[in-house]
């Protein structure tokens, strides 16, 4: 899953930027409001979060952009403890939480991970599939009810995953979501990864879930 964070105040964005990475998301920080909208127009983020006070565009006018242009991305906004009117406009203007800063690391990791639970319906908290389970809160995967140590980006990859179980899975959209702007596209790291995965998750089992679809790209199902 990977997130925008827009925040000028770099010791904030940079403390928020490491946590989300330590929870395996990939993650892209700016410092400038203006800059921040061309990149959640021009990104399919999975998360935006937005300071309301920015250099050059002020968050409200990103998110009025974003929601102009259709895209329903879930937006949490910063606001600082005197703005009760801003988080009020930014909630009508299609914002979807708010946190006051000063905050609590995990109460932000929490409503992230809420956000991304309403923006698929279907997925419940523990995300699952056939006997492959993944909990995003505890980040704990097991399969068969045997625990599968990942590393924090085969993690992140398998959840991109299985939020999207049956669908097929282009190396452009995994890169976009796995991966941050700093993200080569011209090597085969995200072939490299399935296959750590495989070895993970498939291999010793007789039904396999990852699938690779010639010319496409790769599908988490059940056969
Ligand atoms: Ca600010």
């Amino acid at each position: 899953m990977r997130i925008l964070v827009i925040e000028d105040e770099t010791k904030v964005g940079c403390f928020i930027k490491r946590a989300l990475e330590e929870e395996s998301y990939a993650v892209d920080l700016c410092e400038d409001g203006a800059k921040g909208l061309q990149m959640a127009l021009i990104t399919d983020y999975d998360v935006l979060i937005v300071d309301l006070m920015l250099p050059s565009l002020p968050g409200l006018e990103i998110l009025k952009g974003v929601r102009q242009a259709r895209i329903q991305t879930p937006i949490l906004i910063l606001t600082a403890q005197s703005q009760v009117d801003q988080r009020v406009k930014g909630l009508d203007a299609g914002a979807d939480d708010y946190l006051t800063k000063p905050f609590a690391i995990d109460e932000l990791l929490a409503r992230i991970r809420a956000l991304l639970r309403r923006g698929s319906t279907e997925s419940p908290g523990v995300l699952q599939i056939d006997d492959l389970a993944l909990n995003p809160a505890t980040r704990e995967v097991t399969r068969g009810g045997q625990r599968i140590d990942l590393t924090s980006k085969e993690y992140a990859l398998l959840e991109y995953l299985m939020r999207h179980t049956g669908r097929v899975l282009t190396r452009p959209m995994i890169s976009e979501h796995v991966w941050n702007q700093d993200f080569d596209t011209f090597t085969n790291v995200i072939d490299v990864y399935v296959n750590y995965l495989r070895n993970k998750i498939d291999r010793g089992h007789s039904k396999k879930l990852i699938h690779t679809i010639r010319g496409s790209g790769y599908m988490l199902k059940v056969d």
